[in-house]
């Protein structure tokens, strides 16, 4: 009997990419488990990837090629060859690419963080080919770029100083469920002394163990950071060397914030006045005193019309504070900005002849609908998807289902699993998972480049996206000798080593050890040094002024909620939230029995008062309605929602709902005010009982 260990890393889109080391014994992978040498990871993995051998091994793997069979959505297939499928696949996309090669889309986003099963093959056969390109914005990119106006780049305080704070706003996130190991060092700090606020409109897993919970309506989140920094000003708790120092615009943000009361700040956000007094008071007297005060900032807060500016506007206050001054100081909203990609290698833009449209991943349901026209360009007619499974995880579902079920659109899935897009597939393709393929890393919520090397075999006649798409290349015609580079060789031009911050990066020995980290600075902003422009943290951005956008923090209302739209919320009175199940990862690990027998089934959290007023019980079933759809779960009557909030916590592939859809059924395809993302948490809907 043979018995190894495998270095490798988690795959799935969680700041903590985690490093696992892999027991196999008689190439049977029969242990995932936490590295406890590597510095963020120590050890612990997550329920979910505790179980990444159960779901590698899955009865419900896909193993072979397939060709549907049945109506589209129906999910019956019928085994075929390699070769058959490749074949048919360039068949169908050949012509296309010969008469309207934008008529082609790639449809993809994190199932894989790894460069080489996301994008760098990939990427190269679509350049090639000149498909649309994918603006990749379901997550991320509003926060992102509000993020950058201020600070320059996606850089932050390292998530190994986090327990030495002595004060951690945890804003707009449920780090239990989504960023563990970010939490274990919020506890550590906690165990030291260090007092935990957590800023959420939900009282999630999180919020119920921070000494304080404040539980702002969404989309409100900048309106309480302009409240904050208008007593942090007023009441002298700045830190005024590091402003005049380090930072840009500091005068217009005093005028811009002096209208932001503590009474206007504690309306518009639905709290109470000495909720803003305190956390203002609290933040900048810590910061005063020379103590490290930080803000874990997440996702969640930008998933609404404001989501950028909210972004931004938060990222002000570690500068106004002097927090820089202290490694444990400051915010992170992601560390992926520190890492030096070559993305013009994996990627290989060079290969396109002109500057294709984009589409936006966010507005599908929409595009896929779309005729040909002068301004839209060709119709869509033919669909990759990969590391995605947007008839879930999509807004607006009906319309997403709707495209995905046109007759005439030629769509090719790679998955792992029958996933509620799978069902949509022509040709529907078996991929490996991290445990059967070869990938680098990145993260997003720390410092280290990871290596993945394969544990076992590919399971069945499952293949790595890189080598389906390499394959595809070779059958379209494409001999460019990048076509042919092997997995080995795209990762090893992953980071750019001239880099100082990836100095050290060798493919080969970070394959032996694993993990490495980026050479960055303790305390990256101490001396300003701020990847912005002026090389400040930009309280005032001239590239917001010539991008269109108000330069300076403020506040963005919701497109909908009760302040800014009266009238749709007297038909639909309720903000929905839909954030993440503790034991699902955005729509992966929903069929992992037993996470799912967690989970239970779909519900709805809402408070007693607004099920009271809809003679709605604990445990009914009810509807969830607006004029996009409807979805249907199970009451959970319970103050964790405020007052006008109700959550579904998500994303439920819709197939193991009893209704057969999910939350997205009522979320819309408006886009945030910069960055084109989505605006999952900016929706009202009703709730009645079903009485059926
Ligand atoms: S999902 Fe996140 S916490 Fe879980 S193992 Fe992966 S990286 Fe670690």
């Amino acid at each position: 009997m043979t018995n190894t260990q495998v270095r490798a890393v988690c795959p799935h889109d969680c700041p903590d990419t985690c490093a696992l080391l892999i027991t196999v014994e008689d190439g049977v992978a029969t242990e995932v488990k936490g590295d406890p040498d590597h510095p963020t990871t120590q050890g612990v993995l997550c329920t979910k990837v505790s179980r990444y051998a159960e779901r590698t091994y899955h009865p419900d793997r896909l193993l072979y090629p397939m060709r549907r069979i049945g109506k589209k959505g129906e999910g019956k297939f019928e085994r075929i060859s390699w070769e058959e499928a490749l074949d048919t696949i360039a068949a169908r996309l050949k012509p296309i690419a010969a008469r309207a090669p934008q008529a082609i889309l790639p449809y993809s986003y994190c199932g894989t963080m790894g460069f080489v099963q996301g994008e760098s093959m990939s990427m190269r056969f679509f350049n090639k080919i000149g498909a649309s390109l994918l603006d990749r914005t379901i997550c991320a990119s509003a926060g992102a770029t509000g993020y950058k106006y201020t600070m320059g780049a996606t850089i932050g305080t390292d998530l190994e100083q986090f327990q030495n704070a002595k004060l951690i706003l945890i804003w707009g996130g449920n780090p239990i469920a989504s960023n563990l190991h970010f939490w274990m060092r919020a506890q550590e700090a906690k165990r030291r002394g260090a007092k935990l606020v957590a800023i959420d409109p939900y009282r999630s897993l999180t919020a119920e163990k921070c000494q304080q919970h404040i539980a702002l309506l969404p989309g409100t989140d900048s309106a309480l950071a302009l409240g904050m920094m208008h007593v942090l000003i007023q009441e002298d708790l700045i830190d005024r060397d590091y402003i005049n120092q380090y930072t840009l615009g500091f005068d217009q943000l005093a005028d811009r914030v002096a209208e932001w009361t503590p009474e206007k700040t504690a309306e518009t956000c639905g709290i109470r006045v000495d909720e803003v007094l305190g956390l203002a008071r609290e933040y900048g007297s810590t910061a005063k005193r020379g103590e490290a005060v930080a803000i874990r900032v997440n996702y969640g807060l930008q998933r609404v019309r404001g989501g950028g500016m909210s972004v931004r506007t938060i990222a002000c206050l570690p500068a106004l504070v002097g927090a820089w001054r202290h490694p444990a100081g400051g915010i992170q909203l992601s560390s992926s900005g520190s890492f030096p990609v070559n993305a013009a290698k994996l990627e290989r833009p060079d290969l396109l002849k002109e500057t294709p449209r984009t589409i936006n991943m966010a507005t599908i349901g929409d595009d896929l609908l779309r005729p040909a026209s002068s301004q839209f360009g060709p119709q869509i007619e033919a669909m990759i998807v990969y590391n995605a499974n947007p008839l879930a995880i999509a807004p607006d579902s009906d319309k997403v289902m709707q495209g995905f079920a046109r007759e005439d659109l030629f769509t090719v899935v790679m998955e792992h699993f029958q996933t509620d897009t799978a069902d949509y597939a022509d040709i529907l393709l078996p991929a490996t998972t991290q445990l059967e393929h070869t990938d680098i890393h990145k993260a997003y919520g720390h410092l280290y480049m990871m290596a993945n090397n394969p544990a076992i075999a590919p399971m069945g006649e499952s293949k790595p996206n890189s080598e389906i798409f390499r394959l595809l290349a070779a059958r379209m015609g494409f001999d460019d000798p990048c076509f042919k580079e092997s997995d080995d060789e795209i990762a090893a031009q992953a980071f750019n080593n001239k880099d100082t911050r990836a100095i050290h990066f060798d493919w080969e020995s970070l394959k032996r050890k694993g993990w490495d980290k980026l050479a960055m600075p303790e305390a990256p902003f101490a001396q300003g040094g701020f990847p912005t422009a002026s090389g400040k943290c930009e309280f005032y951005s001239a590239k917001m002024a010539a991008d269109g956008l108000d330069p300076l923090p403020s506040y963005i209302a919701p497109y909908e909620s009760r302040a800014s739209n009266p009238e749709l919320a007297r038909k639909y009175p309720l903000a929905m939230i839909s954030p993440p199940a503790r034991n699902f990862l955005n729509s992966s690990f929903v069929n992992v029995i037993s996470l799912r027998g967690t989970e239970g089934e779909p519900h709805l959290d809402i408070h007693p008062d607004d099920s009271a007023a809809r003679g709605i019980a604990h445990g009914d079933m009810v509807r969830i309605f607006n004029d996009r759809g409807s979805f249907v779960a199970k009451a959970r009557v319970t103050d964790k929602a405020r007052l006008g909030l109700v959550v579904g916590l998500s994303v439920w592939w819709k197939k193991l709902a009893s209704d057969g859809k999910n939350a997205n059924e009522v979320t819309s395809q408006r886009l945030t005010d910069m960055g084109r993302a989505p605006t999952f948490y900016d929706v009202l809907v009703e709730v009645e009982k079903v009485t059926a």
